[in-house]
């Protein structure tokens, strides 16, 4: 009997997801990750010298069923906790004031949690958002209402990383139909950060299924013949496949084009920018939004406090001194409303992380979607892959779908003993 291995190329968390799925019944997998160091874009940093944070914040919501159910296999998911249980504190910065608002439209009964300036007649549009059966942009539908800026907006930032004004109401369209269950609009972080509460448990995880995660192994080309994959090009070595191998490329929109040009993929992106503030923090974190501010979200960690600006266009190139002294300014009242010392004169030691890729730009058009298995024995995955918000919840369901289609594909297996004869290194 010959061996059957999957062969997964990249370690963010589709790729994770993918190899979790395919060892679930005691599958062999082997993932090969470029960077030194598995969780792609949701990831701790620890730069020499200096403090440890995420490379952005990540929230997750009780509706993103598929992450926490990755999160419990993994044994992370009493790491992820719910920061702001009575609605989330927003801060307008232009009036200087801080109130708490519902994620749940349930919560909107209490007139204290309703987002600010929320009028009968925009239920009605909101419902129009909700149920949007045409693409358009997210703008069009909501138009210039108050609640634009005090719900439409960041909600479509936050979950979308465009823009209203060019955002698809139908990809927002399909979250908010899982926010509005009730129970399912939950605002869920990780309690000490991305890497310790994520991504080192699921590596862990596949280690003690036998799953072999090899860092520092950029894939360079695919060897390919009569429309399967032969082998794996990679940063050091050569793995030839065997007759029964398959392959997952986890991989972000732009890699999957250099490697199958023949691929039409997403070539449009949006950038987050992350300003992390060191400073003496909160033991139990706490997470406020901002409206009239550069500033869109902040998390506060025990040490640090972590500014998130999704949609970043117009500031990601400004220069990153300039920036984090204008969120610094913008949110010291804020944190002081929590209860931390914060002088908008006095501001601490600062990182700033630009993801000028930090997601596909998701607007109101049809984006090009490749086959989900391009060849015999392989399958792609990665948070653009699918018409869900591209995501934490997306990279998990796409990795889950590219190992389910390998393993119900006929025909993934090799005819030619000649694909053999390449010079080859075995993974592992
Ligand atoms: C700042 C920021 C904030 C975010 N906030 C949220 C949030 O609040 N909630 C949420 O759900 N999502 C959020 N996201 C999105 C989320 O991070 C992504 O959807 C998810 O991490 C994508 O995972 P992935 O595996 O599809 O892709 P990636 O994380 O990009 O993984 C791809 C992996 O492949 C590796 N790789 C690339 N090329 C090669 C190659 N040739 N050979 C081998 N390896 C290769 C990369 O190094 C990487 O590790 C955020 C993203 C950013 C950047």
């Amino acid at each position: 009997m010959t061996s059957r291995r999957t062969h997964i190329v990249g370690a963010g968390i589709a790729g994770l997801s993918a190899a979790l799925a395919v060892t679930e019944d005691g599958g062999e997998a082997v993932l090969y990750e470029a960077a030194p160091h598995a969780g792609g874009r949701c990831r701790t940093l620890q730069p020499a010298g200096g403090f440890a944070h995420d490379n952005g914040t990540h929230v997750l919501f009780t509706a993103n069923g598929r992450a926490l159910s990755l999160l419990k296999t993994v044994g992370a998911r009493e790491r992820w906790f719910e920061p702001e249980p009575q609605g989330l504190p927003l801060y307008d910065a232009r009036a200087g004031q801080m109130r708490r608002v519902g994620l749940s439209p349930w919560s909107w009964l209490l007139p204290s949690r309703r987002p600010q300036g929320l009028a009968l007649a925009d239920l009605a549009r909101i419902l129009r958002l909700v149920f949007a059966s045409k693409e358009c942009p997210v703008a069009s539908i909501i138009g210039k209402r108050p609640i634009m800026d005090s719900l439409i907006e960041p909600l479509t930032v936050a979950v979308l990383n465009t823009p209203p004004s060019q955002a698809s109401a139908q990809r927002l369209a399909c979250a908010l139909r899982q926010l509005i269950r009730p129970g399912a609009g939950h605002l869920l972080v990780a309690r000490n950060g991305l890497s310790e509460d994520l991504i080192e448990p699921a590596v862990a995880t596949l280690r003690a299924r036998g799953a072999a995660v090899l860092t520092g192994q950029r894939l360079r080309m695919l060897l390919v013949a009569n429309g399967r994959v032969i082998g794996l090009a990679l940063s050091d070595r050569t793995v030839m496949l065997g007759p029964d191998d398959r392959v997952i490329l986890a991989l972000p929109p732009y890699e999957v084009e250099r490697l199958l040009p023949d691929l039409s993929v997403p070539t449009r992106f949006e950038p987050i920018v992350n300003v992390h503030y060191r400073m003496r923090g909160l033991e139990r974190p706490r997470f406020v939004g901002f409206t009239g501010a550069l500033a869109q979200w902040a998390l506060i960690r025990r040490d640090h406090v972590s500014v998130t600006v999704s949609a970043a266009d117009a500031v990601v190139d400004q220069d990153s001194a300039a920036v984090a002294a204008r969120i610094w300014r913008e949110i010291a009242p804020a944190l002081r409303a929590v209860g931390l010392e914060a002088s908008p004169d006095r501001q601490p030691e600062t990182r700033v992380v630009k993801e000028k890729r930090a997601t596909i730009r998701q607007a109101a058009e049809a984006l090009p979607q490749p086959p989900v298995r391009p060849l015999a024995n392989l399958a792609l995955a990665g948070d653009w892959i699918g018409s869900l918000p591209a995501t934490i919840e997306s990279a998990v369901m796409a990795g889950e779908h590219a190992a389910s289609v390998l393993h119900h594909a006929r025909g993934t297996r090799a005819t030619l003993s000649k694909d053999r004869a390449l010079k080859t290194e075995d993974a592992a």
